[in-house]
């Protein structure tokens, strides 16, 4: 059942990136940065900070009214652990080129095929881009348009990488782990294997999503269902700061 690739490699970085953001879209900038191989043009869009390659600019630009929406609500229903880590750089390629990139060797190339849409969190090993925390997207028509809870999914590994660094207070893991044996016990399978991080970030977009705006990609698939399990994962997502207490 793979639609998306979820691949997130977690590579413990020294670094905290934090950007300061500002509103609406419009501001934007263009060239090589001194962490991108390629040139970007990098746009600020409701707080977020999307640097795209010349194909993803592209794809943004054709539906970019729905693209600020989805990133307007996104930043919107995360602001309290935004207020607390601020958030990582987001970078966009193309679908059209993506497998043509020359940075693109070793493990990224595994993971994504860029006409299904791909969406990581962490350092793939692409030449010139190791040690950038960031988040990538390939084929945004996809990896966004057709999962528009993608970047809550993303950015909850984001935070509680964030979290987890400062703090892991026991009763979080409690709740935590009775949520997953509440998953375990009750045979409910996730899209991909539950691994416990995996497990967070959907849940997270289960939380946040009201089925207007943000629809959540499996189950539960809102915050209705979500509470009506009563798995515990609410209490675990308060206790790691990633939902507002
Ligand atoms: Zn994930």
């Amino acid at each position: 059942m793979t639609i998306f690739s979820y691949i997130r490699i977690l590579v413990l970085v020294t670094t905290s990136l934090v950007l300061s953001g500002c509103g609406g879209g419009g501001s934007s900038s263009s060239g090589a940065s001194s962490s991108d191989p390629i040139s970007m043009t990098t746009v600020a869009i409701h707080g977020l900070n999307v640097s795209f390659n010349a194909s993803g600019y592209v794809e943004y630009q054709a539906n970019q009214a729905r693209y600020d929406s989805i990133i307007q609500k996104t930043m919107s229903v995360l602001s309290y652990p935004n207020s607390r880590h601020g958030r990582p750089a987001i970078r966009v390629l193309g679908e059209s080129d993506y497998h043509a990139l020359p940075y693109l060797t070793g493990n990224g190339s595994n993971f994504c095929t860029a006409s299904q849409g791909c969406a990581w969190y962490g350092n793939i090993q692409m030449s010139g881009w190791t040690g950038v925390d960031a988040i990538y997207l390939v084929n945004m028509r996809k990896a966004i348009l057709g999962h528009d809870t993608v970047l809550v999914h993303e950015l909850a590994h984001w935070y509680h990488d964030k979290e987890t660094a400062f703090v892991k207070p026991a009763s979080a893991t409690n709740s935590y782990n009775s949520a997953i044996d509440y998953y375990n016990t009750n045979n409910i399978s996730l899209p991909f294997p539950a691994k416990p991080n995996e497990f967070l970030a959907y849940m997270m977009e289960a939380y946040h999503s009201d089925g207007v705006v943000l629809s959540a990609w499996g189950f539960p698939a809102n915050r209705a269902e979500l509470v009506a399990m009563n798995s515990g994962i609410i209490a675990a997502l308060k206790e790691l700061h990633l939902i507002t207490p």
